[in-house]
C-alpha cells in the first residue's frame, strides 16, 4: 500500500515561474499539491544567487507588474513585492539617455529616423489583424520595409532580445507585434527586493499553507502509468526512492524532458518535441561598482549595439541587493544565432565590449560573474511563435512553462499564463476534493 503522506492529488515537476505558479493556485483551490525540485532552492531561471553578499538572479531579472503574475499573487493571497524604478526604461543613444516615459515609441522613433511616423503607422495597423504580417516575415525585415537606420534596428534588435532572448532577424515580425498590441507587454515592471527568487520564494510559501508540501533537492525519476493515465511517480529524495500517487501531474521542465520520465508516452509524439523544441542562448554579465555607473535607475537600453541587449541598475530602486556602498548591474545579451550553436567566448567578447562602450566606469568595475544561458538552461525553452502544446497525450499529463506558452508571449508572465491555463483545464476535469 502507498503510503499515505506520498498520496497527493497534484504533482507538480519543478519549482521554475511556471510550476510554482500552478502549484499556488492548485494548493490555494483545495488540492493537496506536492512540488518535486531537483535544486536545493525554488524559482528555477527565475532565481537568485547570494555572491559575496550581492543578490545576483540566474536569469529573470525584472518581474511585470499589472499582469498575469501579479493577478496569480492576488488570487492565492500573496504579497507581490516587486518595486518598479521611475522611470523603469531609459535608452542610451549615442552617448545620451532618453526618457522615454509619456512619450513612448513615438517620442523614441521620431527623434531617430524621419520614417518614424510610417513605422509607428505599422505598428498602429498591426491592431487590426489585417495588418499583421504572415508567419515568414522577420523583424528585422519587417523594420527594414520602413527604414534602413542602424540604430532603429538596434532598437528593435534589442527590444526583441530583451522580451524573446532572440535577435530580430530570428522572430516572426507578427509575434512581436502581436506581443506590443494585444499582450499586457511588460509596460510597468519592477525588481524583487530580495532578487527573483524572493518572488518565488513567496508564491511556494502558499503550497504548504494549504496543506501542500516542497521537496528541494528531489528530482523526479519516472512517471508511472496504467490505464493510459499517470498515476504516480518515482522520486529521488535523501538517497532514497519514493513513490508518490497522484491524480495529475504539472510539468515545470518542458515537453521533451517530461517525455523522457514517460516512456509510454506514443513515439511519433515524442520525437515531434524534439524536433521542434527551439532554445535560445543568452549571456548576462552580473558587476558591481562603489560609484554609480548609470543615470538610469531601472533598465537602459541601446540603439545599436554588438550584442547589449540591456543594463539593469537593481541598487537605485533595492539597495539591499548588495553591500552597503555598492552598485549591482546586471548586462544582458543574444548572441548570434540565438538559436543553436554559437561560439560562448566569441559571442562574450562582444559584449564585454559593448559594456566597455556604453557603460562609462565599466573598466573599473568587479564582474561577480558571466553567466551563459542555453541548451538545456536556456533563457527561452521555446522561440515566441514556436511553442509547443501544453497538452499530452495523456489526459492528465500537462506542461507549463515557457516552453508552452501562448502565441506572442515570453518571460514570467507567459509561465504564469500557462499556469493559469493548464490549472483551469485540471480543475475542470478533475474537482478538488471535499475540504474536512
Ligand atoms: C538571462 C535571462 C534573463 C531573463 N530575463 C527575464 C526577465 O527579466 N523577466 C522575465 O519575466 N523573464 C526573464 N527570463 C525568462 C524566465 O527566466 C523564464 O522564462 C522562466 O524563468 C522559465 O520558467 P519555467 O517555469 O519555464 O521553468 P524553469 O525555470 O526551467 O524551472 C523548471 C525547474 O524544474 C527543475 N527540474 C528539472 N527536472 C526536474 C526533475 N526531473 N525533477 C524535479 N525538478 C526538476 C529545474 O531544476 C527547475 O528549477 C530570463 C531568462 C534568462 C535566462
Amino acid at each position: 500500500m502507498t503510503d499515505p503522506v506520498h498520496d497527493v492529488d497534484a504533482l507538480v515537476i519543478g519549482a521554475g515561474a511556471g510550476g510554482l505558479c500552478a502549484a499556488a493556485r492548485l494548493a490555494h483551490q483545495g488540492y493537496r499539491t506536492l512540488v518535486v525540485e531537483r535544486l536545493d532552492q525554488v524559482g528555477g531561471r527565475a532565481s537568485t544567487h547570494d555572491v559575496d553578499g550581492f543578490k545576483v538572479n540566474n536569469g529573470a531579472i525584472v518581474l511585470e507588474l499589472g499582469g498575469i503574475m501579479e493577478q496569480t499573487f492576488a488570487e492565492v493571497g500573496a504579497r507581490y513585492d516587486v518595486r518598479m524604478p521611475s522611470p523603469p526604461l531609459m535608452y542610451r543613444i549615442g552617448g545620451k539617455s532618453v526618457d522615454i516615459t509619456g512619450g513612448g515609441w513615438g517620442f523614441l522613433l521620431s527623434k531617430l529616423t524621419r520614417q518614424g511616423a510610417k513605422l509607428l503607422n505599422g505598428l498602429g495597423a498591426a491592431r487590426q489583424d489585417s495588418g499583421l504580417p504572415d508567419e515568414q516575415l522577420s523583424l528585422a525585415d519587417w523594420v527594414g520595409r520602413y527604414t534602413k537606420s542602424e540604430t532603429v534596428h538596434g532598437v528593435f534588435r534589442n527590444m526583441c532580445g530583451s522580451v524573446f532572448a532572440v535577435g530580430s532577424e530570428e522572430l516572426p515580425a507578427r509575434v512581436f507585434l502581436t506581443y506590443f498590441t494585444r499582450k499586457s507587454a511588460f509596460k510597468k515592471f519592477g525588481f524583487a527586493p530580495d532578487g527573483t527568487i524572493g518572488a518565488m520564494s513567496t508564491l511556494a510559501d502558499v503550497v504548504p499553507l494549504h496543506g501542500g508540501e516542497v521537496w528541494l533537492s528531489s528530482q523526479v525519476r519516472s512517471l508511472q502509468v496504467s490505464d493510459g493515465l499517470v498515476t504516480g511517480a518515482v522520486v529521488d529524495r535523501d538517497g532514497q526512492a519514493v513513490d508518490v500517487s497522484c491524480r495529475f501531474v504539472v510539468s515545470d521542465i518542458g515537453p521533451v524532458a517530461t517525455a523522457e520520465l514517460c516512456p509510454e508516452l506514443p513515439a511519433d509524439y515524442r520525437a515531434e518535441m524534439r524536433e521542434r523544441a527551439k532554445p535560445c542562448g543568452m549571456i548576462t554579465v552580473n558587476f558591481a561598482s562603489r560609484r554609480p555607473l548609470l543615470e538610469a535607475p531601472g533598465l537602459t537600453s541601446f540603439g545599436k549595439t554588438r550584442r547589449l541587449c540591456y543594463v539593469a541598475n537593481f541598487t537605485a530602486t533595492c539597495p539591499e541587493m548588495a553591500p552597503p556602498g555598492w552598485h549591482l548591474y546586471a548586462g544582458a545579451g543574444v548572441p548570434k544565432p540565438s538559436v543553436g550553436d554559437f561560439d560562448t567566448d566569441a559571442e562574450t567578447e562582444l559584449i564585454l565590449a559593448d559594456l566597455h562602450d556604453e557603460v562609462p566606469g565599466f573598466a573599473d568595475a568587479r564582474v561577480l560573474s558571466v553567466a551563459v544561458m542555453r541548451d538545456e538552461w536556456p533563457p527561452q525553452r521555446a522561440v515566441s511563435g514556436f511553442d509547443l502544446p501544453s497538452q499530452t497525450p495523456i489526459p492528465n499529463l500537462w506542461n507549463v512553462g515557457d516552453a508552452v506558452k501562448e502565441y506572442g508571449n515570453g518571460g514570467t508572465t507567459a509561465c504564469a499564463e500557462t499556469a493559469k491555463l493548464v490549472v483551469d483545464q485540471l480543475t475542470q476535469r478533475y474537482p478538488a476534493p471535499a475540504r474536512t
